[in-house]
């Protein structure tokens, strides 16, 4: 469903991303993973059409991605909730590329927050929402325009361990409703238990300039036992890729 080509990218002399090239397919959970500054963040807005690679390129479907698609949204770190609109209205702009009436979105957002748990914070402002609240908003307004693709990029480290760890099995319920239309799942992080939690593929770079040390599969059944040796190990076997 989705290739990453050879991708390389620098920043005047800096060589970020080295040589990075992966696939991902319907129903993956795929995590990238990888010391900081080797570009995981600038690799996630190349796939959505944000940035364009110095060399490579993104096929979705077989077609080379060189801007926004509808299909693939984006989840951000820090939130970017816009702090002058209420969180309806936040969440309405991920319709806002799209040809459909005002009391079409008003309905389908509406709908949205119920299935959130936002429900009553509506009309409030980002500002009065909780960290956890504030990234449901973000999630929200990425799936409101029932993209197939959904990229996050360290979507729950700005939140405590226990906000992160409810939002984690709430996405993973989520997503796996016959409604929300998300069937792939490319999520950065730095977290290897997160990764290993959710993901079926770690993808893992090295620094700078970045290439694929290896793709680890992890078929662990859901939920997945963070306390089992099985887990465990796969955790060390990451992080010994990682560190190595
Ligand atoms: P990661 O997400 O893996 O930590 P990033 O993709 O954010 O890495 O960035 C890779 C490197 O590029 C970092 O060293 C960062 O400081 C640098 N960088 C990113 N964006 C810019 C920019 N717009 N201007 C200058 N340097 C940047
Ligand atoms: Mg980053």
């Amino acid at each position: 469903m989705l290739e990453v080509n050879g991708i390389s990218y620098s920043i005047g002399p800096l060589h970020i991303i080295g040589n990075i090239t992966f696939g991902a397919d319907k129903d993956e959970f795929i995590s990238i993973i990888g010391p900081s500054g080797c570009g995981k963040s600038t690799l996630l807005r190349i796939i959505a059409g944000l940035i364009k690679p110095e060399k490579g390129e993104i096929l979705y479907k077989g077609q080379k991605i060189e801007k926004p698609i509808k299909d693939l949204s984006f989840v951000f770190q820090d939130f970017a909730l816009l702090p002058w609109l209420t969180n309806i209205e936040n969440v309405k702009l991920g319709l806002s590329l799209l040809d459909i009436d005002e009391d079409t979105k008003e309905k389908k957002a509406r709908e949205l927050f119920k299935k959130m748990g936002l429900e009553g914070f509506e009309n409030a402002y980002p500002n009065m929402l909780s960290g956890g609240m504030k990234q449901r908003v973000g999630i929200a307004r990425a799936i409101i325009s029932d993209p197939t693709i959904l990229l996050m990029d360290e979507p729950f480290s700005s939140l405590d361990e226990l906000t992160a760890e409810a939002l984690r099995k709430d996405i993973i319920q989520m997503l796996k409703s016959p409604e929300i239309p998300v069937s792939l799942v490319i999520m950065v992080t730095h977290n290897v238990e997160e990764a290993v939690e959710l993901s079926n593929k770690v993808v893992i770079l090295s620094n700078r300039p970045s290439y694929v040390k290896e793709i680890k599969e992890i078929s662990l059944k859901y939920p997945r036992n963070k306390h089992s040796k099985e887990f465990m190990d796969e955790v060390d076997y990451i992080y010994k890729v990682l560190t190595d």
